[in-house]
């Protein structure tokens, strides 16, 4: 499979397990302990219960589009427009956005049954993996 070129996400502390994760083909978000609440993006504490005491847990992988746009507008010389943005609420709740792998804009539908796929991507400094959405 050709690898997508796109740019490398900023790596902060709390977004370093995430991306790491993912090159393992897993889905993983934080968990309360607490009060089991999952959230994205990544960060210090729940912010449901403001507990510290959280996992990394792995994802379905599952959701369902809640929103979606075009981009026309050229932001990152890697990738060419136009292009989907996805909008997807996870089963255990947090939304993630990225794009979507074989749909078409008209195609788009409210409430869309969506899976994460890990596609090769390519950067300046080397291969790795990103996250999509597919259709179910
Ligand atoms: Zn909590």
């Amino acid at each position: 499979m050709t690898a997508l070129a796109r740019p490398r996400p900023i790596m902060g502390v709390y977004e370093k397990p995430f991306w790491e994760a993912v090159q393992q083909r897993e889905l993983r978000l934080q968990r309360c302990r607490n009060c089991d609440h999952v959230w994205y993006p990544p960060g210090p504490v729940c912010p449901s219960c403001l507990s510290d005491d959280w996992r990394w847990d792995r994802m379905s992988g599952r959701g369902r589009v809640i929103a979606w746009t075009v981009f026309h507008r050229q932001y990152f010389r890697e990738l060419p427009v136009p292009y989907l943005v996805v909008s997807v609420a996870l089963e255990e709740g947090p939304l993630l956005i990225a794009n979507i792998l074989g749909v078409e804009p008209a195609a788009m539908r409210l409430d869309m049954a969506v899976h994460v796929e890990f596609e090769p991507a390519r950067s300046a400094d080397g291969d790795w993996l990103i996250y999509q959405w597919a259709p179910d």
